[in-house]
């Protein structure tokens, strides 16, 4: 049997103070991986990157031998919806996250697919796909993640089916894959909680051929109900999924050795022992490691 290769963890961290702050964050809640926002999430531009920021980012990077894995986009991109001034502005909001991604070297970018409104899936789908399209290639070394959804506000990217449709339409580009959160597959309906439930996911992925698509995960708890469609994450443990859905998660071959990081709630930008705690909890749940020098 071949060795089991562990995921490196950590968080989403703050980037207060600038971007060259996040890894000394991750430092401090012993973070393999980090993932961050370039700029404060609920703005459509932020101020422009100057490249001496990106080099301080750079090297506080690998001072602290931390990874940054992911910037996730602000959640006001919305590619999916009816209005062509939305869309617009989505679009470049993506490329300027883009060109952030390829300054500070973090090879995902991660994006909540967008929401059709009150409009039929059908609809959303070939918008968000024709704006994938109408971007084109990602920077050298950046791949797009699309993350799956809870579902709430008729959030596209909800089932393997619907991921599987938004990348067949955006034909099949290969620097857009996927980034899965716990929280929203449980929101969304999948009993990851169970065996049964996971191994039905884990059929339906491969079914609709995401699997091989999953290069990140987002590791949180649920404050909601299974198919709540509600988006709260929370404690590893204490919310409603149960600790043996990131006990698979964690060890499932498919997603060996793939960053995974925790969203899970902070009370402010420098509180570290939510995470260190809810780390803790992920680490308690790994096999533990032969002594093989
Ligand atoms: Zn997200
Ligand atoms: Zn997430």
């Amino acid at each position: 049997m071949s060795r089991l290769i562990l995921p490196p963890l950590g968080a989403h961290v703050s980037v207060a103070g600038g971007v060259a702050a996040a890894p000394d964050r991750g430092r401090r809640i012993g973070a393999d991986v980090i993932q961050i926002f370039s700029k404060p999430q609920t703005r459509w531009m932020g101020k422009a990157l100057e490249e001496a920021d990106a080099a301080a980012f750079r090297d506080a990077s690998a001072r602290t031998g931390i990874r940054t894995v992911a910037i996730h986009c602000a959640y006001l991109i919305n590619l999916g919806s009816s209005k062509e001034a939305v869309r617009t502005r989505s679009l470049y909001a993506l490329e300027d996250e883009a060109a952030r991604a390829a300054m500070l070297g973090v090879p995902y970018l991660v994006l909540h697919p967008g929401s059709c409104g009150e409009d039929p899936e059908e609809e959303g789908i070939a918008r968000i796909a024709s704006a994938l399209r109408s971007f084109g290639r990602f920077p050298e070394g950046v791949t797009l993640l699309l993350e799956n959804t809870a579902g709430q506000g008729n959030s596209l990217g909800r089932t393997m089916e619907q991921i599987r449709r938004l990348v067949d339409a955006a034909g099949g580009p290969p620097d857009v894959a996927v980034c899965l959160d716990s929280a929203h597959l449980f929101e969304a309906g999948y009993d990851i909680g169970s065996g049964a439930g996971w191994d039905g996911l884990l059929a339906e992925m491969e079914t609709y051929a995401v699997l091989t698509l999953v290069r990140m995960w987002h590791l949180n708890d649920s404050k909601t109900e299974r198919g709540s469609r509600v988006d709260r994450h929370f404690h590893i443990g204490r919310g409603k999924i149960g600790l043996d859905a990131f006990r698979r998660i964690l060890t499932h071959e498919a997603f060996r050795g793939l960053p995974m990081v925790l969203e899970t709630p902070k009370d402010g930008a420098d509180d570290f022992e939510m995470d260190i705690g809810n780390l803790a909890t992920l680490r308690g749940l790994l096999p533990r490691r032969g002594k093989e020098e």
